[in-house]
């Protein structure tokens, strides 16, 4: 039995509206959530697509809530990070609802305990690796609960880990099919915040659930600010995107290499900035280490490969940046979304250059692993990931379009706050591709970026010189484009699918198909015009404030001195709570719970009850030490 002040009588049970509210503190349903979980108290199975961020937890957890409450035993949770699994318990705990893990971590005597408490219908929710539940002593286990009718639910989180289209495939999960097979009539839900057509198909028929009622949500976060600039110095860019931008907040920074992220993190304590390295190359202890200083410490910034970051719940991290862009707009948007889950503003920043989209082909075109099918398809998820880098239309417009979902301008994305001017490259985008050709056609061979660059700038190197590059009709026809200009061109003909870059063979430039109508004048080229750097920051800086007021739900209320004083307590008191719980503070109360109770000065329970986050179970736990840290404040 969950240890809540429900009453165990079915007429007398809470609606889960009155869940969310007792244990939760949470006074509506945010978007989908209420017609999943009804679906899924009443023994549906559900599929449940949902932004990072958007709430998928409560969409299981109340479930599990409600139906241990009506008899049907415990819901298990399978998920694939075990480090994440203590602090989801610990937030279940701490709301008052039974909850525990089974990992590798636990000695014989500690999973034979709880094997006995689930056996006895004391748990209300048990989290465990997808490994685990494969395992004959765990499969055994469930057979024992299902016997007894005490195996309520099946939550699959992540789901997409299942499907190869995913990005972050895990082998285990193809065997979580077995569940249904051996358990037919108990319920299942899959959660993910992936949902390309590919992955999510792939999931359906992997997860056998051709049946489940699908409920897709909007994939929209729009407190979160996408911002793609071209890469010039990219340490530079970074350094001061953080310091004028998000001076002492907690944020992610994404690098392709290990060597690169110890760089990085370098770089940035060197500016006095609290930062940490994490790969998948560090010891696990140092690993485990850093990822609780980055959940428990305010202000951390950890810079580290996508090694990082799932299932962070850190709901105050106020930034995400790219220094390498990601493989494709699936990994680029989940790991965006790990800014800004507590709804107030966020960054999503990225750099990108042509080098970037080299790797990634050549990264690509060189797996040895993958077949020529699967490379084919990664190749178009790039592609539509350069569309989007280089495009300047809306950037929400664009991400949500890849998930299918219509959407109008934001107003908050870089596009929107100052609209890229454009320019007309069809001549130009005619001088690099007619160089192309006829340097192919001159030589026989393809040559890379570099070397058309120099002979479209009409400059006499040695190896131009060496195949009689400089007696082509195009040897300086563009010499009226500086570089950057030209590489700026080449990256958008990339991006358009007007050029290829075969990485095979020494990254040499080749024509494709569509090239021949732009050189033919049948079509035109409008291409991004990269704005003067400073320009752009300016407007953006300069709009910030008003965009972050008309957001819904992202004001943040001004506290005067009084309310200030009681927030600072509040804030050291959840930290030593925090530590004694051995939990992040976020898991005791949110930011914005502590906001709203400083600016309420509270004088009793009456008036904390009310407060956004505030369950029962905290209420009666913390409810007189907060309202004794109020009063020292006053
Ligand atoms: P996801 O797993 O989808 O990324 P979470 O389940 O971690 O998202 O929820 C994100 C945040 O939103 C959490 O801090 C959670 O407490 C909060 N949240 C979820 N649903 C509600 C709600 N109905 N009202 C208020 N806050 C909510
Ligand atoms: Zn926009």
């Amino acid at each position: 039995m969950s240890s809540l002040p429900i009453s165990s009588d079915p007429s007398e049970q809470p609606t889960p509206l009155g869940v969310l509210g007792q244990v939760f503190g949470y006074s509506d349903f945010r978007g989908p959530q209420q017609a999943i979980v009804e679906h899924v108290i009443a023994g549906g199975d559900a599929l449940v697509l949902m932004p990072t961020g958007g709430g998928k937890s409560l969409c299981y957890q109340i479930p599990a809530i409600a139906r241990q409450n009506a008899g049907h035993g415990v819901t298990i949770v399978i998920s694939p990070l075990i480090a994440l699994m203590h602090d989801q318990v610990g937030a279940l705990t701490e709301a008052g609802v039974s909850a525990a893990f089974l990992n590798s971590t636990q000695t014989f005597e500690e999973s034979s305990a709880l094997e006995k408490q689930l056996l006895a219908n004391k748990l209300t929710l048990l989290y465990a690796a997808p490994e685990r539940i494969n395992t004959p002593r765990m499969r055994s286990l469930l057979a024992s609960l299902h016997e007894r009718g005490l195996l309520s639910l099946f939550a699959i989180d992540e789901a997409h880990c299942v499907s190869q289209w995913g990005h972050d495939f895990r082998p285990e999960y193809r065997s979580l099919s077995l569940l249904h097979e051996t358990f037919p009539d108990v319920p299942r839900m899959a959660l993910t915040a992936t949902a390309d057509a590919l992955t999510r198909q792939d999931m359906i028929e992997r997860l056998k659930l051709e049946d489940a009622r699908l409920f897709l949500s909007s994939f929209d976060r729009p407190n979160i600010r996408y911002t793609i600039v071209e890469k010039t110095d990219a340490t530079r860019q970074l350094l001061r995107f953080i310091q004028t931008e998000h001076h002492g907040e907690a944020g992610i920074v994404y690098c392709q290499s290990r060597k690169r992220v110890e760089e990085i993190a370098g770089m940035l304590e060197d500016a006095g900035i609290k930062a940490m390295a994490y790969h998948a190359g560090l010891d696990a202890r140092l690993r485990q280490q850093r990822q609780d200083r980055f959940l428990r410490e305010d202000g951390c910034v950890m810079v580290a490969t996508i090694a990082f970051g799932m299932g962070i719940d850190k709901p105050d991290v106020r930034f995400v940046a790219h220094l390498d862009m990601p493989k494709n707009i699936e990994g680029y948007y989940q790991e965006t979304g790990r800014a800004g889950r507590d709804g107030l503003p966020a960054d999503a920043w990225m750099v990108y250059g042509l080098q970037d989209v080299v790797n990634q082909r050549r990264m690509i075109d060189t797996s040895e692993v993958a077949s020529e099918e699967f490379k084919q398809v990664m190749r178009g998820k790039l592609d539509a990931l350069l569309t989007l880098a280089e495009g300047t239309r809306c950037r929400r417009v664009s991400l949500l379009g890849y998930f299918g979902e219509p959407s109008s301008p934001c107003g908050n994305c870089d596009n929107c706050l100052s609209p890229p001017a454009v320019w007309d490259a069809t001549e130009a985008a005619r001088k690099m591709l007619s160089c192309i050709y006829r340097v192919q056609q001159a030589s026989g061979i393809s040559f890379g970026a570099g070397h058309i660059m120099d002979i479209l700038r009409g400059k006499p190197t040695e190896k131009v010189v060496q195949y009689g590059h400089d007696q082509l009709s195009t040897f300086g026809i563009g010499a009226g484009l500086a570089e950057p200009q030209w590489r700026g061109v080449l990256r958008q003909l990339i991006a358009s699918n007007l050029v290829r870059v075969n990485t095979e063979a020494f990254n040499t430039l080749q024509l494709m198909p569509d090239a021949r109508q732009v050189l033919k004048g049948e079509v035109s080229v409008l291409l991004r015009q990269q704005a003067a750097s400073s320009q752009a920051e300016r407007t953006r800086r300069g709009s910030k404030s008003t965009v972050k007021t008309s957001v819904k739900g992202m004001a943040e209320a001004t506290l005067n001195a009084g309310a200030l004083e009681r927030l600072g307590r509040l804030k050291a008191w959840r930290t030593d709570v925090a530590r004694e719980h051995n939990l992040p503070p976020f898991v005791i109360f949110h930011d914005a719970t502590l906001r709203a109770i400083a600016g309420q000065a509270p004088h009793n329970l009456q008036d904390l009850s009310g407060i956004s986050g505030m369950g029962v179970k905290k209420l009666a736990a913390y409810g007189a030490e907060v309202l004794r840290v109020c009063a020292e404040a006053s």
